[in-house]
């Protein structure tokens, strides 16, 4: 039987796209291997977000290249976002490659297989996102377990941030269908799955470009009635666009968890409009300010860029400061990496030294492991609620409401169900507890 690896690097969008990939594959009759070299169809899913991501996938294309020499039979496939609309240049630079798909474009993958023969479910034809499977066997272990599933709701985005790749490769945004998602997770229900997450670059966007304008928020009515599922979570929110019904739907449906992922990139307002973000900093206070007023459990991760062009040790201090004040659960802090065709690299000089950067990265990171360390350490002797994932290292691991990674032992099996586990060990990154009921 025919073997393929799905290689994935980048965003949960990503992830998600591997996990349909798979899905497909598997129902053409192949089936996963466990790295490239035992494969006979390697996938890569790339991210060019940054110049760091696409090192690393030129190096995997280098070393397929030489696994295609030894094995000339090895077919490759690339999708994701170093795949733009010059998929003839990239063709040029990597003739050893089979295919090259823009991301989500299934259309184009299902087209390629069935002229390699590869038999097709008359569903795909129809439905390519149907291709889903519940879990990749994937080099990535942050990939979602079989119980949780990743679902595109908005492809694209319109925003054009100044340093951002995204909108280049991903294009403008398309949104799904709200009766073909809401079938999606009833059949994903049926089948077992407890947990979605809906993801968009920006899901605030959600159903804008569809007849009758369904919102976000109408889609969470939705989907919290559907009985199997246990869990609904969303991402990624802009500052600029989150709505007071969705907030106000997050608040009072019981499946929606009280998590936002809500990017705020700088503390600081000159460099928020040369990021072209579209808010001032007190803007930001305030509506986070409102939002857990709202949702008092309220969770709340964020991103933020270090070393924009130009940013100054005040302009940084104020970042750091916007750290401090907030008590986010999660910091995703990234170093400024300039991306050839957006306007930042277009205008700016990236003129703020990779040792600066560093430091600059490391005093956010040591920060927010305070800042988490403190707020984690709160809920020492507390009951928490965790959806049950899997087993790792002899221990049960799953998640609370709001996100947290809970480890516990117990000699039941808990995959799939509701565990109320009490707190005895906190620290930045996740809890371990005893198992109440
Ligand atoms: N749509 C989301 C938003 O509004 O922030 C996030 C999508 S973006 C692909 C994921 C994260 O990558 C961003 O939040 C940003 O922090 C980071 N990022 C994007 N472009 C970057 C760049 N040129 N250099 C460094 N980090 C970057
Ligand atoms: Fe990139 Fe900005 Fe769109 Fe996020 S909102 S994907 S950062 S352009």
């Amino acid at each position: 039987m025919a073997r393929y690896f799905v290689w994935t690097i980048g965003c949960q969008m990503n992830k998600a796209e591997s996990q349909r990939i798979a899905g497909y594959l598997d129902s053409a009759g192949y089936q996963a291997a466990t790295s490239f070299s035992d494969a006979d169809l390697a996938v890569l899913n790339t991210c060019v977000v940054r110049q760091s991501a696409e090192n690393k996938v030129l190096g995997t294309l280098g070393l397929l290249q030489g696994l295609k020499n030894e094995h000339p039979n090895l077919q490759i496939l690339v999708t994701g976002c170093l795949v733009n609309s010059n998929t003839q240049e990239l063709k040029r630079r990597f003739p050893h490659v089979d295919l090259l798909f823009k991301p989500g474009n299934y259309p184009e993958l299902i087209a390629w297989g069935q002229k390699q023969g590869m038999p097709i479910e008359q569903k795909l034809l129809r439905y390519p996102f149907a291709a889903l499977r519940a879990s990749t066997p994937c080099n990535d272990a942050q990939m979602p377990s079989s119980l949780c599933a990743l679902i595109p709701v908005i492809q694209g985005c319109d925003n054009f941030c100044s340093y951002c790749i995204v909108p280049y490769r991903r294009g403008r945004e398309v949104s799904r269908p709200l009766e073909e998602i809401v079938c999606e997770v009833e059949e994903l229900a049926r089948q077992g799955i407890k947990e979605v997450t809906l993801l968009g670059q920006n899901v605030d966007s959600y159903g804008h470009d569809l007849p009758g304008h369904p919102d976000l928020a109408d889609l969470l009515n939705e989907l919290n009635s559907i009985d199997d599922l246990v869990r609904i979570r969303f991402l990624t929110n802009h500052p600029k666009d989150i709505s007071l019904k969705l907030i106000d739907a997050v608040a009072s449906l019981n499946k929606v968890c009280e998590h936002l992922e809500l990017p705020v990139q700088a503390g600081d307002d000159d460099i928020l409009k040369a990021m072209r973000r579209g808010y001032t900093v007190e803007r930001y206070r305030e509506l986070v300010h409102t939002i857990r007023r709202k949702i008092p459990q309220l969770s709340l991760s964020t991103d933020i860029i270090v070393g924009f062009p130009g940013e100054t040790e005040e302009q940084f201090e104020r970042s750091l400061s916007l750290v401090k004040d907030m008590r986010f659960d999660v910091v995703h802090v990234a170093a400024y990496s300039p991306r050839p065709g957006t306007v930042a690299w277009r205008e700016y000089q990236d003129n703020i030294p990779v040792e600066i950067k560093k430091e600059r990265l490391n005093k956010i990171e040591e920060l927010q492991a305070a800042v988490a360390s403190e707020i984690n350490s709160q809920l020492q002797g507390r009951q928490v609620e965790v959806l049950v994932e899997g087993r790792k290292k002899e221990k049960w691991f799953g998640r609370t409401r709001s996100n947290k990674l809970v480890f516990f032992e117990d000699a039941g099996d808990w995959l799939g169900q509701l565990a109320i586990i009490q707190i005895e060990k906190t620290s930045p990154w996740s809890l371990r507890g005893e198992v109440k009921k």
